[in-house]
């Protein structure tokens, strides 16, 4: 029998909860990665899982992800990620999200939940019926920020996008620049309309072909296969749809000098930030660039919900990922790697 302490993807987590509601059958692990800067917040995730050691892997990777992503973020927040283990149907109720709300409030604080895949804004309020330890909830009378955190995600990617244009091109201007867009949903639409105004020259491929092409019409830009996006001719590469799309095959594939985008976990295996990096291909780490979403919920839910509070923190994306290329070339390591230092250094390990 292999113990948490043994798994390949234990990395000094400070406790991994398992729960177990008798009356609703409902099943959770909460992980918590680090508190050393607050809290460990970091949204739950709804998911049927083959077998329960993928769900306790998700757990340990997605709650020592948040803890890199909220340091970065230069928020107070710890990392920390819940998994509840759904059945083949994903059959959810009411009476399960108030179990979960109950689990969590018996942690008096350490963790603090939002949404992730597979959880709705009325599933957190209903959690929120049982525990103040909940963000992401609607946006209220009382204050301006909060609600769906894509916009502000949108707004840092590409504050993002134009940094790695700059730093890369040594262009300050977004005219005529050719960005492929992989994934136009609410980050990578975002992202197009806010490129769109700025003169950039667009490509979009996304799954849903209807969106894409109403979008295209909207903003003006050029629909293209789902296979072809990666390996387009351009001057950025921004995946905004899934994760692990960057590996061996499809980083040979590459035809651009800058890979920014919002999707979390773009790199299939560490081994992928080296070989970006060896290709000389600007890359932006995902946790860095695609932090505006978690500043909005975060600071949401510390209580400084304020709209020019949070702008003002994903206007400095721009900055911290200068920071991290410029030690890249320094220290000759892949930008992910010195991302990592750098979050390691800020939760003390
Ligand atoms: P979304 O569901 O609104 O959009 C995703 C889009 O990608 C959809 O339009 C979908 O049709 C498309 N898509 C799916 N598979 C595709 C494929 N193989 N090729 C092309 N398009 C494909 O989701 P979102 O909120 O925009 O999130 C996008 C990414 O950004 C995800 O990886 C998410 O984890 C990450 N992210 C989102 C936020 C946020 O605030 N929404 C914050 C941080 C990270």
């Amino acid at each position: 029998m292999s113990v948490m302490w043994d798994l390949p993807d234990f990395d000094g987590h400070e406790a991994v909860h398992f729960f177990h509601d008798v009356e609703t059958g409902l099943s959770a692990i909460i992980a918590l990665h680090s508190t050393h800067l607050g809290p460990g917040a970091g949204g739950t995730r709804f998911w049927h899982y083959e077998n329960r050691e993928t769900a306790v892997t998700d757990a340990l990777r997605l709650s020592r992800g948040m803890s890199f992503k909220n340091a970065m973020a230069g928020l107070p927040l710890g990392g920390g990620k819940a998994v509840i283990l759904a059945d083949r149907n994903r059959t959810k109720s009411p009476e399960m999200m108030a179990a979960f709300g109950r689990m969590i409030d018996s942690l008096s604080g350490r963790y603090v939940t939002a949404e992730d895949v597979g959880i709705s804004t009325a599933d957190m309020v209903e959690v929120s019926k049982q525990t103040q330890y909940v963000s992401g909830l609607p946006v209220s009378d009382q204050s301006d920020a909060g609600g769906d955190p894509g916009p502000f995600t949108a707004m840092g990617v590409y504050l993002g996008v134009k940094a790695a244009v700059k730093h890369k091109l040594g262009r300050d201007s977004m005219e005529d620049i050719h960005v492929a867009i992989q994934g136009v949903g609410s980050v990578g639409g975002g992202l197009a309309r806010l490129l769109a105004e700025d003169g950039a020259r667009l490509s979009i491929a996304d799954i849903n072909k209807d969106h894409a092409a109403s979008l295209a019409a909207e903003i003006g830009a050029t629909v293209v296969g789902l296979n072809d996006v990666m390996r387009l001719e351009a001057d950025v590469f921004s995946p905004n749809a899934l994760g692990a799309v960057l590996d061996k095959v499809s980083i040979a594939q590459l035809n651009v000098p800058i890979v920014a985008g919002g999707a979390n976990n773009q790199l299939a295996t560490p081994e992928d930030g080296q070989r970006i990096f060896d290709r000389d291909i600007l890359f932006a780490p995902d946790y860095v660039i695609n932090s505006g979403g978690i500043i909005s919920v975060g600071l949401e839910y510390l209580g400084d919900s304020d709209v020019n509070e949070v702008n003002r923190r994903v206007a400095k994306i721009p900055a911290r990922l200068t920071e991290i290329w410029k030690e890249s070339a320094t220290s000759k390591l892949p930008s992910a790697e010195v991302a990592d230092n750098m979050a390691r250094a800020l939760i003390g390990r």
